[in-house]
């Protein structure tokens, strides 16, 4: 620790770069990855952005990509703000949007940065456990009385659970809670759930956002988006325009651009993810484990005689790496990316040496 850190600082802990290892021949089922590539007409875009013209700088509003994401999902340019992963776009909603007098209303186990991002701007945050199922109880955020919250934040589907929240039930969440923000984190929507973007032109308090590591399998360009009221945009580009007046790079916007116009090869690769999500749910369950019902490209699972950190450690003596968190309630529990057939195949067997099976 440094006597000429911030206090901030001190309570932040560097990101441990153990879930990214620099080995090859891994069975990397860790980060939530799509296991086959981008569009390749995405590929295409990014070769054909790689010229002269990098010696400029980028559209610093990246309009190329508002216009194809606002044409995708019927919405105006002015309603979408676009950002170097959502992890950027995240925390630039929570500097302009969720500090208020009122706390921050969110789930006891979802996203590890919600937390973080409270503490690095200096939010007071309230976490609501989460149901027995491991579901989030709707009722838990209609304000009572007094009790109310300055904001809220969920992620839907939610992570690490996969679980969804039906969108009739996100409505109820938005609708109750309108003088303050709701925003619902879709990272992993496309993968089975229904987008709440569809409730944006309703509801000004919402703010819907989005990333395109997951389903568009460009975790690496490192582009997110957030769709809602162009009143809460216009606070994101405040903030945005304050840090760094060009989030997104040539090669970023050309790429993310291509792969929002290929809608077929975007839909047929969710759909292989989901196919082979569900053999993957049944393998596990005839395997003797308890799988949460999931609407991402991952499930959550548990042995109910074996430990989580045990069965992770035994996964990765085998060269298989998954997720386990260290937290209460969820320590039994893996997090598995839905990888290729063949990469869950190889799981399967693993597991099943592990267990004796
Ligand atoms: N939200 C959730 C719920 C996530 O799991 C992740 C990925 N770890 C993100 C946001 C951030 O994704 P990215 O910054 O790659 O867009």
């Amino acid at each position: 620790m440094s006597r000429y850190w911030s206090a901030v600082v001190h309570g932040l802990t560097p990101y441990v770069p153990g879930e990214q290892p620099k080995l090859d021949d891994l069975v990397k089922l860790n980060t939530n990855e799509h296991p086959y590539g981008p569009s390749p007409k995405a590929l295409e875009a990014i070769r054909a952005a790689t010229s002269d013209a990098l010696r400029l700088y980028p559209d610093p509003n990246a309009d190329a990509l508002k216009a194809a994401l606002a044409k995708r999902h019927g919405l105006q340019t002015k309603q979408i703000f676009v950002g170097n992963g959502s992890d950027e776009v995240l925390a630039h909603t929570f500097m302009a949007l969720l500090k208020q007098d009122r706390p921050l209303w969110f789930p006891d186990i979802t996203y590890s940065f919600y937390p973080v991002y409270c503490g690095l701007y200096g939010i007071e945050q309230r976490t609501i456990p989460l149901a027995d199922d491991f579901s989030i109880k709707v009722e838990d955020y209609l304000p009572q009385g007094s009790e109310r919250p300055g904001a809220i934040i969920f992620a839907n589907p939610n992570a690490p659970t996969g679980r969804l929240l039906p969108l009739q039930a996100v409505e109820r969440i938005v609708a109750a809670n309108q003088d303050g923000v709701v925003v619902v984190d879709e990272a992993y929507v496309d993968f089975g759930g229904e987008s709440a973007i569809s409730l944006i032109d309703r509801y000004p308090n919402l703010l819907v956002v989005h990333t395109f590591s997951k389903s568009r399998s460009l975790a690496g360009l490192r582009v997110g988006f957030a769709a809602g009221h162009a009143d809460l945009i216009d606070a994101l580009e405040r903030v945005k325009d304050s840090f760094n007046s060009y989030p997104l790079d040539r090669l970023a916007i050309a790429g993310a651009v291509a792969s929002v116009e290929d809608e077929a090869f975007f839909q047929e690769s969710c759909n292989k993810v989901i196919a082979t999500r569900e053999t993957l749910v049944k393998e596990m369950q005839a395997l003797g484990f308890e799988v949460l019902p999931s609407a991402a490209n991952f499930i959550f699972a548990r042995h109910p005689e074996r430990d989580g950190a045990e069965l992770t450690a035994e996964l990765r003596k085998r060269a298989i790496i998954v997720r386990h968190f260290k937290a209460p309630r969820i320590d039994q529990f893996m997090r598995i990316t839905i990888g290729t057939d063949a990469q869950c195949a190889l799981l399967v067997g693993a597991l099943k040496d592990i267990l004796g099976q």
